[in-house]
């Protein structure tokens, strides 16, 4: 048997690639499935989302009958929002993992919705680990929930959920997953790893366009959050109500988005679901990094944690390197990178997501070097703070 291959549609020519995390670029029949209306209450409409949330729910593997998937409306974040204030009663204590962006915007997410909550900080790019958190719940009895983010996106590091799951279930609390940025491209199987929910959205490993997010969460857990959320619009047990009692959403759809994700998920299947797009956009990755450090760059993290889904680099040290130029030049050849996120250092990201393979990424690091010639830049080297702050990473 040979291995699904991807079939790579590079943007309309003159449109530059997004090696961002999301919204990314999209093949052109995702775009081409937006090219008509479809009206909300049809029964083709209904249809559409029935698909959808089978689909998604297929992508959990066995066991999956106790999972239902509920899209929401809106860019990720809100359903974030929706499945923290929907999972996660008043009167309960939250622990966040958080080591970058995501996790800080899920403690205030909590925050706002007046949850009690306390947070596990890890700085810019060290990763919760299992031991951690079972130290934490065994001196706190009173924490009933844990957030974890799977992959971060602030870093691009690939939390170990897996060990994080095991340390939250044997102290019999529950587990909610913000795995936004790895749905679809890493393994979320629910008979390798327990959780109560998990979310995503439309724009990521997917590679629909952006409009809207999903729950996917356990049918008793859903069943139990009836009027614990705070917001008419993101209640996930009202959606889900009614959406299995009427097929609609609630409120109007993002219909279009719906069809682009889709010819998305059709995509997705042909590949070879999450194993084929893991495994292109691990080559992807691979492929730059390789590129990248042959030029000098250095990567934030260490092989071990890099994920497949966005690499973080350090800027070099060169006084002639400045990222608002290398940014400018990257997107002339028609690369549009990301800039970085981290506080102690001057970094910049690269997605590796999106309908892109190896041959793009080797273009990329062709662009990346064209650059640094015009620029001046002799050398990629960072700065030695830069690998003495790197130089805390646990192996
Ligand atoms: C993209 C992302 C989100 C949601 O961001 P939005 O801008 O609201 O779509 C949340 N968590 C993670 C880890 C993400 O990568």
């Amino acid at each position: 048997m040979t291995a699904p291959r991807a079939h790579i549609e590079p943007p309309r020519l003159g449109e530059p690639y997004l090696l961002t995390p999301g919204p990314l670029t999209t093949s052109i029949a995702v775009k081409e499935a937006m090219l008509r209306d479809w009206g909300s209450w049809d029964d083709d409409f209904r249809a559409m989302t029935s698909k959808l949330r089978a689909k998604l729910l297929e992508l959990l593997g066995e066991g999956a009958d106790s999972f239902d998937c509920v899209p929401m409306q809106g860019s990720g974040s809100f359903s974030v929002e929706a499945m923290l204030a929907s999972f996660i009663p008043r009167g309960c204590k939250t622990l966040v993992l958080a080591n970058g962006a995501y996790g800080m915007r899920s403690a205030q997410t909590l925050e706002y919705l007046e949850r009690e909550h306390i947070v596990l900080n890890k700085g810019d790019y060290l990763p919760p680990r299992g031991n951690e958190v079972a130290q934490i719940l065994a001196d706190d009895p009173a924490i009933t929930h844990v957030v974890a983010i799977h992959c971060e996106t602030s870093s691009g590091i690939l939390n170990p959920v897996e060990e994080i799951s095991d340390a939250v279930y044997s102290a019999g609390r529950k587990l909610l997953i913000d795995s936004m940025s790895a749905f679809g491209a890493i393994e979320l199987k629910v008979a390798d790893i327990r959780y109560e929910a998990m979310v995503s959205s439309a724009n990521k490993c997917i590679e629909g366009v952006p409009g809207f997010g999903f729950i996917i969460a356990r049918k008793n857990e859903l069943e139990a959050a009836k009027n614990n959320s705070h917001s008419l619009s993101l209640d996930v047990h009202a959606q889900w109500a009614h959406m299995n009692k009427t097929g609609q959403w609630r409120f109007t759809p993002p219909t279009h988005v719906v069809a682009a994700f889709l010819e998305a998920l059709r995509a997705h299947k042909e590949e070879g679901g999450v194993k084929g797009r893991g495994a292109r956009y691990s080559r992807n990755r691979d492929v730059m990094v390789a590129g990248m450090r042959d030029l000098g760059f250095e990567t934030l993290l260490k092989d071990r944690w890099l994920s497949p889904i966005i690499v973080t680099f350090f800027c070099p040290a060169d006084e002639n390197f400045v990222f608002d130029r290398f940014y400018e030049l990257m997107k002339e050849k028609g690369f549009i990178i990301y800039p970085g996120k981290l506080t102690a250092v001057d970094s910049f990201r690269i997605g590796c997501i999106g309908q892109m393979d190896e041959n793009v990424m080797r273009q990329v690091v062709t662009a990346a070097k064209e650059t640094l010639d015009e620029m001046g830049v002799a050398s990629a080297i960072p700065p030695a703070l830069a690998l003495k702050e790197r130089a805390k990473l646990a192996a």
